[in-house]
């Protein structure tokens, strides 16, 4: 339902409340949909109206959860091209995911029903590259934020036993990582992934040109079709 201007011809605000994805394909071609126009520069800005925030306010029914780093270029509503009540956004430091994000997440999955989790990793990710420095110069990360290193470092580990060591190259084996992590560390998640009623892709996002690409998909089909999508990469499981 979409309301593209005022009588007369006048431009309006723009309104929409657009169908809500109920599959996990579905959800994930939106969120690429709405990526492309970001990229674009001819974003719609839909679900952003104030009729749109009263028609939410009595309930919602996000149709993706985000799990993605707090980097303050990742902002999801912004560069998915989504407004109010579409994504169940849940971001930490190299989307570290710990037990209250694990419990976020199935919040989102059993309580709201939503059918497809992302998590958005990027290029030059902040929390990736203290975690290879504290392992190239030995020291220990001040106050909490080891907890974070601490987290990121099986995704180095595994960098290094398969032979990648570029920055980006190990951001992306840390999202498939974390997307792993997702469904080992969480049964309710992998339960609905084994019923279908929900997918976990894994997406890193190029703060330059702003464009996400998959990098992980379970299942694979998920993300068929995509644009970039030619190499999903399978976790193991
Ligand atoms: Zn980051």
């Amino acid at each position: 339902m979409s309301n593209p201007g005022t009588p007369g011809g006048q431009p309006g605000p723009q309104r929409t409340t657009d169908p809500v994805p109920a599959d996990p394909a579905q959800a994930y071609a939106e969120l690429a949909a709405g990526n492309r126009r970001f990229v674009s520069g001819a974003p719609r800005h839909p679900n952003q109206d104030a009729g749109h925030r009263a028609a939410v306010a009595d309930g919602q029914h996000p149709f993706a959860v985000i799990v993605g780093c707090s980097d303050s270029r990742l902002a999801a509503e912004i560069i998915f091209d989504r407004g109010l009540g579409d994504l169940f956004v849940v971001r930490t430091a190299g989307h570290t995911a710990g037990p209250e994000v694990l419990g976020s997440v199935e919040y989102a999955v059993t309580v709201l029903g939503t059918p497809l989790v992302v998590v958005l990793g990027h290029d030059s990710c902040g929390a990736v590259q203290a975690t290879r420095e504290a392992v190239t110069t030995g020291a220990q990360p001040l106050g909490h934020l080891r907890a974070v290193v601490d987290a990121v470092l099986p995704s180095l580990r595994r960098a290094e036993a398969e032979g990648v060591d570029d920055i980006d190259g190990i951001v992306d084996i840390h999202i498939a990582q974390t997307v792993e992590t997702l469904l080992g560390q969480s049964p309710v998640l992998a339960a609905a992934v084994a019923q279908g009623r929900c997918a976990v892709v894994g997406v890193s996002y190029r703060l330059a040109a702003g464009a996400v690409r998959p990098v992980a998909a379970v299942p694979a089909a998920t993300v068929a079709g995509a644009a970039g999508a030619s190499i999903p990469v399978a976790p193991a499981t």
